[in-house]
């Protein structure tokens, strides 16, 4: 593997600058922060030189903010400490749920959120969970920051939204409302070291009489890109999360829903596991938000 080159930048100034400058100059430059993805790919279907620009040594990429209204969290943290965080595990358990899925303990050891998130598989686990918290991604660049909602930041199948020269600071989270609580369920052909077949992400809202007054759904592996499905968060809003207002969104979700069929199922059969995944989900959530305040 010839042409390669390391670069560890100390800032993020320092990032945009590598990456512009590769821009400029017709030359590769790619973000590492774990490698789970990175390396794996780089050793069996993209060989082509370039520079890799590992971003753990910036300081904004580790830092985990917890005080105040909003909730950051740096992109290459790697998810065995945030699924070791026990303030963070209470604010989003469904968030730190499909963190927890990822790989094995080794893996969990390097993989990083924003790995998961700017890799853009179909399949990601966090994506869908941080689509339903409503997480907006930080992004820098040659013309300074901008935020997208994570729903946006996906474009397709293993593209995002980042343009030349750009990367990802992190991911801003709302601290959830008094009677919100999340979830996340995938479905495996294999227990463990799998990726979904399906997977769904919930966030909903009680106030204090048990009614919906928010909900959010996000669902991955049932079309090109993770999506977010306002009817079915709809279908919960008004409603106690009674059976039928579940039976509901999860329809909405299997609506919303264009798979593939391959060896791990049929379109037919993602279609209908998304639906089941959706009202477990969203049955989980209910239950956590009727102990968070509702
Ligand atoms: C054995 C194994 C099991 C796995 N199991 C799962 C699973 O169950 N579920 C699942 O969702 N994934 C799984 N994965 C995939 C992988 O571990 C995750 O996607 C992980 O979160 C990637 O994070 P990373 O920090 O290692 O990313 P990296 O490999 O460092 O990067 C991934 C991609 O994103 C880019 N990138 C990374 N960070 C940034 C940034 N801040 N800004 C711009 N671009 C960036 C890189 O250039 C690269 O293209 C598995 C991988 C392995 C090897």
């Amino acid at each position: 593997m010839g042409g390669f080159s390391y670069a560890a930048p100390g800032s993020v100034d320092e990032v945009v600058t590598l990456l512009g400058e590769h821009a400029r100059a017709g030359r590769r430059a790619q973000v590492l922060a774990g490698g789970t993805d990175l390396l794996v790919q780089m050793r069996g279907v993209d060989r082509t030189p370039r520079t890799i620009v590992d971003i753990k040594g910036v300081a904004e990429t580790g830092t985990l903010r917890l005080d105040g209204a909003e909730i950051f969290i740096g992109a290459a943290i790697p998810s065995a400490v945030l699924n070791d965080h026990a303030e963070l595990a209470a604010l989003f358990p469904g968030l730190l749920e499909s963190a927890d899925l990822i790989g094995s303990t080794q893996i969990q050891g390097r993989a990083s959120l924003g790995g998961n998130l700017c890799n853009a598989s179909p399949a990601g686990d966090t994506i869908p969970a941080l689509i339903a918290t409503g997480a907006r991604t930080v992004i820098a660049g040659p013309a300074g920051r901008r935020e997208l909602p994570v729903e946006d930041f996906v474009v397709g199948v293993g593209r995002n939204a980042l343009a030349a020269g750009e990367f990802l600071v992190g991911l801003k989270l709302a601290r959830p409302a008094p009677g919100t609580a999340d979830a996340y369920l995938r479905f495996t052909p294999r227990t463990e070291m799998d990726i979904a077949v399906a997977g769904c992400g919930v966030s909903v809202t009680l106030d204090t009489n048990g009614v919906c007054t928010a909900a959010r759904i996000g669902i991955g592996a049932v079309a090109p890109r993770a999506l977010l499905v306002p009817a079915a968060g709809q279908a919960l809003v008004g409603t106690r999360i009674d059976d039928a207002a579940l039976a509901a969104a999860g329809a909405a979700c299997s609506a919303a829903a264009s798979p593939i069929t391959d060896k791990r199922g049929t379109a037919d059969y993602r279609r209908t596991i998304i639906a089941v995944l959706c009202r477990r989900a969203a049955a989980t959530a209910r239950d956590r938000a009727r102990g968070a305040g509702a």
